[in-house]
């Protein structure tokens, strides 16, 4: 039997949903009391390491780039590099803000260790990533401790860090409460938590609606707005929230304090 979850809302446990958009066979659907947003139906569990397997990965790797499709495979590689950089350049950039060198530092859905690669220069950095083949091309960076593997499922034996960061991952998860509670534990006294994900509440999903390109079933599960991303944060015990969201901007920051 089909296993049933995120039945209720993750922020504010109101039951209740409203269908909203339709995108291929799924159903985007917004809690009526908070207007967090997910997928119906939920892609199964038991298929997610299937999800990521390395024909997976390097599928929909090539389908992402249709932007740079007609570009030279120079200007291909370059124009990679530089988002993959300023992506971690501004993580990078704040946990330099936040935290003395040498503190310890959790990477959550890693991918291959871009970010890693460069936070390792002055942190001391661990990665987990779902997909066994990235897993194990960040498993290939000298002095990074990487585990594959599904991060609500991993026990961490009492491991503690001091800033957890969730680039791009929170809208892949089906149980976000469950994974920010997680991060919320493993996080020490003050442990900052930095995260990255697709922002509902932006004005461009409001204009481009079902073809705005953050809807992206069944990749992106969950979809928070900034108000409720810092409501389900408190929920699970984080103090200082800051989120920082720009109206035209598809993605949000939000960096919070244990
Ligand atoms: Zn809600």
């Amino acid at each position: 039997m089909e296993e049933k979850y995120l039945l209720t809302c993750p922020v504010c446990e109101n039951k209740n949903w409203s269908k909203i958009y339709r995108i291929d066979s799924w159903d985007i659907e917004e809690c009526e009391n908070c207007g967090f947003a997910k997928i119906d139906p939920l892609p199964p569990r038991g298929n997610r390491q299937l999800c990521y397997s390395k024909e997976e990965v390097v599928a929909r790797n090539t389908k992402k780039k249709s932007f740079s499709r007609n570009l030279s495979r120079a200007a291909k590689r370059l124009f990679g590099k530089i988002t993959k950089r300023n992506k971690s350049d501004i993580f990078y950039n704040k946990l330099r803000k936040y935290l003395p060198p040498k503190s310890k530092i959790l990477d959550i859905g890693c991918g291959d260790g871009s970010f890693l690669q460069l936070a390792k220069n002055e942190f001391n950095c661990a990665g987990i990533e779902i997909s066994e083949y990235l897993a194990s091309l960040a498993g290939r960076i000298d002095g990074v401790s990487i585990r594959s593997g599904n991060f609500l499922n991993t026990d961490f034996k009492g491991e503690t860090y001091d800033a957890i960061t969730l680039i791009s991952l929170l809208e892949h998860l089906d149980d976000p409460l469950g994974a920010l509670s997680k991060c919320f534990s493993l996080l020490n006294e003050n442990g900052i938590l930095l995260l990255k994900t697709v922002n509902y509440g932006c004005i461009n999903r409001k204009i481009k609606k079902a073809k705005w390109t953050g809807l992206r079933p069944p990749d992106h599960v969950v979809y928070f707005a900034p108000h409720n991303l810092s409501r389900v944060l408190k929920r699970c015990g984080f103090s200082k929230i800051n989120v920082k969201a720009w109206p035209f901007n598809d993605n949000m920051y939000c960096d919070a304090i244990k």
